[in-house]
């Protein structure tokens, strides 16, 4: 029996199973496959929204929380687990100069530094851009952190104090009355006093039992990875909603396309394509350079990309971490540290009411 049983165990799964394990409780952690494996390492690692204007402010919230613990959260992985999440501020250049104005309107609200590049500023910040004649966003504060890295930091870091079970899938919430007591996976019942559902775009098929569950459904996203030399590209580049990524060792990465596609996480030639061709238009040097991996991961979509965070609506004991679609990874710290101030009756970190399930979204 353990006091606290976590559904999932992607980057939202594993940072509220820690958060939960600081406070000493007794934590389960229980995955279908391994932990850190789908969306969570499928992504960018981007540590902001894209165009991060077009959220609402309740995604900017959990955003910013988390841009400021990130430092320290990396620095205290790496320090604990010798793996090295790999963040690094590296900046991040909007090529689309039609967004200038709204830009500047959300970063006057919301204190973040956006500043505008000239054509000659922009060929001597990232040389092997192709040339642009109109001026580009700056935002030099944006950092990345590479996910896969950082999943496997989460997970070592846990190990000692979340009992982690893996390839056993839940198939059921155990209720009684309007009580969670637990749930039954493929290998037998697992009881708690708590259960929290972190199983991101599969949250809907498994609340189908309860009814009314949180509209969370998969976005399919597709990437390719160059096999790059460092300082070919120095900072992340979105344009069109493209983006590319500069891995500290040399790699880039391309993304993303978004398809309602189900499940289905097949790549296609198609997307590969598409991808490459908004590469080499950007960085005209990528035609030399091998393409060395291409994968996908399914998002978890939720209603104008808010959250679920809180507790189930008439169910004791039932709490949600899901639904974060693009911004798992810059919200997940915010989204855990809220998620067991709720539980722990702790004064929250932002105010929850938006992220509750029964918020309109
Ligand atoms: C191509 C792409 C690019 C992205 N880029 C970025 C980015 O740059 N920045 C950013 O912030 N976000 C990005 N994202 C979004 C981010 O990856 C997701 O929002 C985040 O990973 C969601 O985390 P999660 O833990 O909810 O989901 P997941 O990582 O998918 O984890 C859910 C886990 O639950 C498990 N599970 C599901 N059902 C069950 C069950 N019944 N029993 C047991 N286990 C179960 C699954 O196996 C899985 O491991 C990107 C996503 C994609 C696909």
């Amino acid at each position: 029996m353990s006091d606290i049983l976590v559904i999932g165990g992607g980057v939202i799964g594993l940072m509220t199973a820690r958060e939960l394990a600081e406070t000493g409780a007794k934590v389960t952690l229980v995955e279908m496959s391994e932990t850190g494996r789908e969306s969570s390492w499928a992504g960018g690692g981007i540590v902001s929204p894209l165009y991060p204007w077009r959220y609402p402010d309740s995604v900017t919230a959990l955003a910013r929380w988390s841009q400021r613990e990130y430092p320290q959260l990396c620095a205290r992985l790496h320090e604990e687990t010798g793996v090295d999440p790999e963040l690094v501020r590296s900046g991040l250049l909007i090529l689309d100069a039609e967004e200038e104005a709204p830009a500047r309107t959300w970063a006057e609200t919301n204190g973040a530094v956006i500043e505008a590049l000239d054509a000659v500023a922009l060929e001597a910040s990232e040389p092997g851009l192709a040339p642009r004649p109109e001026r580009v966003l700056w935002m030099p504060q944006i950092a990345q952190v590479r996910n896969p890295r950082l999943t496997r930091a989460l997970r070592r870091s846990i190990e000692a104090r979340v009992t982690i079970r893996e390839h056993e899938e839940v198939v059921e919430l155990l209720i009684d009355g309007d009580r969670a007591t637990g749930a039954r996976s493929r290998k037998g019942e697992l009881r708690a006093d708590r259960v929290v559902v972190c199983t991101g775009a599969w949250t809907g098929k498994l609340l189908e039992q309860i009814g009314a569950s949180p509209e969370i459904h998969p976005v399919r996203g597709q990437m390719i990875l160059f096999y790059g030399k460092p300082g070919e590209v120095r900072h992340i580049v979105l344009s069109h909603d493209h983006y590319v990524i500069p891995r500290r060792d040399g790699r880039i990465l391309i993304g993303s396309t978004m398809e309602e596609v189900g499940f289905t996480k097949a790549t296609t030639a198609e997307a590969k394509e598409e991808l490459y061709r908004a590469a080499v238009e950007l960085f005209p040097l990528l035609k030399h350079t091998p393409i060395e991996d291409h994968w996908s991961g399914l998002r978890p979509a939720s209603p104008s990309g808010v959250p679920y965070i809180g507790g189930y609506p008439g169910i004791d004991g039932l709490s949600f971490n899901a639904g974060h679609y693009r911004n798992g990874l810059v919200t997940g710290p915010a989204s855990a540290r809220l998620l067991a101030d709720l539980i722990l009756g702790r004064d929250p970190i932002t105010n929850p009411a938006p992220y509750a399930l029964d918020a309109s979204r």
